[in-house]
């Protein structure tokens, strides 16, 4: 029986495991559509011992926004061809990233105050209006940018980010196997550089493996 690593690299599993990935995002579609905010709960008991594990897969592989700005990403990669990818100049990228954990701390400070009763209803409503519009434009702009709403504005991708940091397997790079060819750092939506790493300890990673599967020379695993 072929193990994780041979499915993903293996070039005949690679459209397989491609629409395993669109079958778990719609899963993870008809879950929130189903059972609403309540699903939230469901996705914390599923996620969180994923993520100890492999780091944040829920999102690259579950997640319906992010089945929404990999939808986006295609039409805006097709669409705009060189052009896309550059409405974020990549040397602003590394400091952008951290705009999630801030967002995460506004969030769990706000919750504080409201559970301490210190806010008006009428500002609470506000604050969940600006987060919805917050979320619904950052997805829209994938349609530019890949992954924007999971790279800046997710603050459950900050919390996968922190587990990210104590995941016990991670993406590690044979440099015995590596030509540096460059292709793992473009096809990554989170734009880690892979191909310099030995060990993708990058908390942004999103588990999408897509490097994995782009590997010609299969020099990327998952390991302990
Ligand atoms: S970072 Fe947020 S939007 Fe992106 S896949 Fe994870 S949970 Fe979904
Ligand atoms: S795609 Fe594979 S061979 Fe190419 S740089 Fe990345 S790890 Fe090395
Ligand atoms: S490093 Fe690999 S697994 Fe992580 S986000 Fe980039 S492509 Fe996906």
């Amino acid at each position: 029986m072929k193990d994780i690593n041979d499915l993903l690299s293996s070039s005949s599993t690679r459209k397989k495991v491609e629409r395993f990935r669109l079958f778990l995002q719609l899963a993870g579609l008809a879950i929130f559509v189903y059972f609403g905010s309540q699903s939230t709960i469901y996705v914390i008991l599923l996620s969180v011992p994923l993520a100890l594990l492999f780091g944040p897969v829920y999102c690259g592989w579950m997640c319906p926004r992010g089945l929404f700005q990999d939808i986006f990403a295609r039409v805006g990669s097709k669409t705009l061809g060189k052009r896309y990818n550059v409405a974020v100049p990549r040397r602003f990228h590394p400091f952008l990233m951290y705009s999630r954990y801030i967002l995460l701390l506004f969030v769990l400070m706000t919750l504080i105050l409201s559970v301490l009763g210190v806010l008006q209803e009428s500002i609470e409503i506000l604050i969940l209006e600006g987060l919805v519009a917050i979320m619904i434009f950052s997805i829209l702009l994938s349609l530019f940018v890949d992954r924007a709403a999971c790279k800046y504005f997710c603050k459950e991708g900050a919390v996968g980010g922190l587990l990210n940091l104590v995941s016990r397997k991670k993406v590690t790079r044979d440099t015995s196997l590596c030509n540096s060819c460059g292709i793992c750092d473009r096809v990554c939506p989170m734009w880690i550089k892979v191909s310099k790493k030995h060990i993708v300890t990058d908390h942004s990673c999103v588990c999408c493996f897509k490097c994995i599967q782009a590997c010609p020379v299969c020099a990327l695993h998952i390991k302990e």
